[in-house]
């Protein structure tokens, strides 16, 4: 994969034509950019329809050739093609191939697939907004998928001292703390069982605790106790300084456990799916995104 210049990133042509544009998963149906993305269109009076498109991995490839050969405007990917769609990118912003997933795709000018990660900045805009100031924070990160990359990429690049990673299962913790620790070496990264029997005592809390974990994504998990108190995560009493950032949408297991515990920060990833999808349609329209009509459409009931 070659890297992009940041030159070639917008590329709209205003021909009137509806081009295929929507996410990518497998599953995708919970999938709620659809809302979103749509009234950001209607906003400007486009012609494309931004659609759910569920493809198994076997499928992908053979996907991603139809979407070049429709010459489609943009795709938006997730669970659980974040890493994998990197095999069949032909060119991508530097922060695809330093976080080492994509979540947006899009045609360059010479008709390679490129890839694009709006993940990070959607996440930073958010903590931006919501008061978190990153640099020389402490922070533990709770999974090690593909959003979990993009997370401690964008904490580290902004300045994080301490990033933890726990996850279910270890080694994919201690694989991106390798990856991390070596493009961070002022960062201290390091692994953590998901198990706080496990943890070593913590000599100074923590400021930003991240669920990048899909615990509570399904239905059925709604009404699960979360793994861990947020005095645990935290390493203190919650309720003095530490953010909880939940990627999952909503009143989450982790984001109640946290409320319990009398925590005045508490992050839904609502925010944080607007505005890494309107980094995206601004990559794909080369236009300001309408954040506010955005906003208003997700939380919109359906
Ligand atoms: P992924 O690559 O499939 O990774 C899933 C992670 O969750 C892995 O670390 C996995 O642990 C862990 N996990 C899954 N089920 C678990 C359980 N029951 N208990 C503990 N750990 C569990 O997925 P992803 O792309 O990183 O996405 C993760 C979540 O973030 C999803 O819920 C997604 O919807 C959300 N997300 C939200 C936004 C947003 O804009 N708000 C953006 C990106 C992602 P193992 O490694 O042990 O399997």
């Amino acid at each position: 994969m070659t890297q992009l210049p940041e030159t070639t990133k917008r590329l709209y042509r205003a021909d009137g034509t509806p081009r295929p544009v929507g996410v990518i998963g497998y599953p995708v149906s919970h999938s709620r950019s659809p809302q979103f993305q749509n009234a950001a269109f209607e906003y400007y009076n486009l012609p494309h329809r931004y659609e759910k498109w569920e493809v198994a991995p076997e499928d992908l490839a053979a996907f991603l050739l139809e979407m070049k050969n429709q010459d489609f405007l943009g795709l938006n990917v997730t669970i659980p093609h974040k890493e994998s769609v990197l095999d069949h990118l032909e060119t991508g912003t530097p922060e695809v191939g330093d976080v080492g997933a994509a979540n947006t795709l899009f045609l360059h000018e010479d008709q390679y697939m490129a890839g694009h990660n709006t993940d990070v900045g959607g996440f930073l805009q958010v903590l931006k907004e919501e008061g978190c100031e990153v640099a020389g924070i402490r922070a533990m990160v709770l999974g090690a998928g593909g959003a979990a990359r993009a997370i401690i990429y964008a904490l580290a690049k902004a300045g994080a001292i301490e990033i933890s990673i726990a996850n279910r299962t270890i080694e994919r913790a201690a694989e991106l703390c390798d990856v991390f620790a070596e493009q961070f070496p002022n960062c201290h990264i390091f692994p953590l069982p998901f198990d706080s029997a496990g943890w070593p005592p913590n000599r100074n809390p923590r400021n930003l605790i991240v669920n990048t974990t899909s615990f509570g994504l399904k239905p059925e998990d709604k009404d699960k106790p979360f793994p861990f108190t947020a005095w645990q995560l935290s390493g203190h009493h919650p309720d003095r300084m530490t953010y909880f950032f939940d990627l999952v949408y909503g009143d989450t297991p982790f984001l109640k456990q946290a409320r319990s515990e009398k925590a005045q920060h508490m992050i839904d990833g609502t925010s944080m799916l607007v505005y890494q999808g309107a980094l995206s349609f601004e990559l794909w329209t080369g236009l300001p995104a309408p954040r506010e009509v955005m906003l208003a459409a997700v939380q919109a009931p359906q």
